[in-house]
């Protein structure tokens, strides 16, 4: 059986000897194309000058590494006029003139360099049997030339960080392929004034409100309309809404700690003494409804596919918890943490034995257990650490138990039902798109007070103008709010004011930078997988580049 066609060589080319060598597939090839055009004139050559051997690495065969021993040729131009009298013989498009592997291996390594970046790349490229450097991955990357930007009239332009919000670039979006036009450096009014002046044919530009890149479409395109982008827009109205529902949240919480405090204290429970509810349960509360809302976030995003560590990153809460929570299936209570008797009456005792100097927070805390005491370690600790505000921890350090670290959960109170956050989210969606407990708990929102219901009418009428494109009714939208006094909306109102002409555009015409946030959102993965010493040329090439 003929191996020529396992190696997939263009015509011309011939195998004559194949042996494994150290683990390396080593592959004799000669090429007999009867003639050569000359790359000086293009005429055809016959005449043969020389052979000479060419080392050349392929694909990796079966996990092999290939390597091939080739043998190529010199012609004789015998063009007259031709000042190139001899010349190597051309074999594009299998291997490029004095490169040293085969087009094909070059093209690959390309590929998972933009896949994967330097280092991860070379971590690929070793299991793959594909010999390599992490230099010469990112070699391969910068070598992809750039496509020329070309004819562009809608544009979306937005910021991205580099790292954690301490330095940020710009992505520009070209609005109706939505394909990735650029990525610059930073995000100055400069240097996108001058992307925007490179191409005066810009007829629409959709930003964020106000700032910088308002200030360089002026300058660079100023016949361009400028549209604040809807994405935008909601992002700051539900901001603005999420303030006015977390204060009217805050005081609903309030009043009911209020009467549940008054009612423990009315109604003693089969004639026990009247209890107080300890302070820290409001606290403890709070921190359940957090979590609550954390777990439901976690499982939500779950169902969407997102990965654990993603989820991770974006519910702001450790990988572990993630893991944990996901695995069990159910909202995570916390353990009642066991309460001990106080260690007051022993604490003249233990003060004086600390005093001389003699004992370790351990043996006091054993000896009191030896008398038949049943304080915690973390107890008398506590309570010589508030003695001696310097004292314990200095001579002992003993990091606590976790489990004595969880806060009290058993909590007696009807909770309100959400988080502003949360509450905010379903304020701004499309009523017929919630589900009846979703509906339900809308409405509880909504009967906290009426400055809630007013804000809930104001965000609805503005979610429609946004969704039918209807721009023209913003001024009545904007002197409502202005008459409601909802304290969190004036901000948005007068926001929106400064810039009115880009908002009504951004209502008006059918340009959005949910396209731009999108790309956003991959350059982001992109950037996670890491461009690091190579810097912003590395995160450009693969960001425009992107499989
Ligand atoms: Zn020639």
């Amino acid at each position: 059986m003929s191996i020529i066609p396992l190696f997939a060589l263009p015509s011309g080319i011939e195998i004559t000897a194949c042996s494994p060598q150290e683990g390396v597939l080593c592959v004799s090839l000669l090429s007999t194309q009867p003639s050569s055009p000359c790359p000086f004139c293009g005429t055809a050559a016959t005449r043969i000058h020389s052979h000479y051997q060419r080392r050349l690495t392929d694909l990796p065969s079966t996990g092999q590494p290939v390597r091939f021993q080739l043998s190529v040729r010199k012609f004789f131009c015998d063009e007259s006029t031709c000042p190139r009298k001899i010349f190597t013989e051309r074999l594009a498009p299998f291997v490029a003139p004095s490169a040293r592997v085969t087009a094909r291996l070059f093209q690959l390594v390309q590929i998972i360099g933009l896949a994967t970046g330097g280092r991860l790349g070379q971590r690929v490229t070793d299991r793959m049997g594909v010999q390599t450097s992490r230099f010469t991955i990112l070699r391969r990357i910068m070598a992809l030339p750039t496509e020329p930007v070309g004819h562009v009239t809608h544009i979306g332009i937005d910021d991205f960080s580099f790292r954690r919000g301490r330095k940020f670039g710009t992505i520009v979006v070209d609005l109706q392929t939505h394909k990735i036009l650029d990525v610059l450096p930073d995000r100055t009014a400069d240097t996108s004034a001058a992307w925007m002046a490179a191409h005066p044919e810009i007829e629409l530009v959709s930003r964020d409100r106000g700032g910088d890149y308002a200030a360089a479409a002026r300058k660079a395109v100023p016949a361009a309309t400028q549209t604040a982008d809807r994405f935008h827009l909601l992002k700051n109205l539900g901001e603005a809404l999420e303030g006015v529902l977390a204060r009217h949240l805050a005081a609903h919480r309030k009043r009911q700690t209020e009467t549940a405090r008054a009612s423990l204290i009315q109604t003693p429970q089969s004639g026990e003494p009247p209890k107080v509810l300890p302070k820290s349960s409001a606290l403890s509360q709070a921190k359940r409804e957090q979590r609550q809302a954390q777990y439901q976030h976690v499982v939500a995003l779950r169902e969407q596919g997102f990965s654990q560590t993603a989820i991770a990153e974006q519910v702001g809460v450790g990988h572990a918890t993630v893991s944990r929570w996901l695995s069990n299936g159910t909202f995570p209570e916390q353990k009642p943490r066991p309460r001990s008797a106080s260690v007051d009456p022993h604490l003249s005792q233990l003060v004086q034995r600390w005093k001389t100097g003699s004992s370790t927070v351990a043996e006091l805390h054993r000896e009191l257990v030896a008398d038949g005491y049943s304080h915690q370690y973390n107890s008398v600790y506590r309570r010589l650490a508030r003695f001696f505000p310097d004292g314990p921890k200095k001579r002992y350090t003993h990091s606590l138990p976790k489990e004595q670290k969880q806060q009290d959960a058993t909590d007696p109170l009807p909770r309100p039902p959400v988080l502003a956050r949360q509450a905010m989210f379903l304020f701004l969606r499309r009523p017929e798109e919630l589900l009846a407990e979703e509906q339900e708990t809308l409405a509880l929102l909504r009967s906290l007070h009426p400055e809630v219901d007013q804000a809930y009418e104001l965000v609805q009428q503005f979610a429609q103008m946004l969704r039918t494109l209807t721009g023209e009714q913003l001024d009545d939208w904007l002197e409502q709010v202005r008459a409601s006094h909802i304290r969190e909306l004036q901000g948005f109102v007068t926001g929106v004011k400064q810039d009115k002409e880009a908002v009504k555009a951004g209502l008006t015409l059918p340009a959005s930078n949910g396209v731009v946030e999108g790309k956003v959102n991959k350059l982001k993965l992109i950037k996670r997988m890491g461009y690091g010493r190579a810097g912003f040329p590395l995160l450009r090439q693969r960001v425009l580049h992107a499989l």
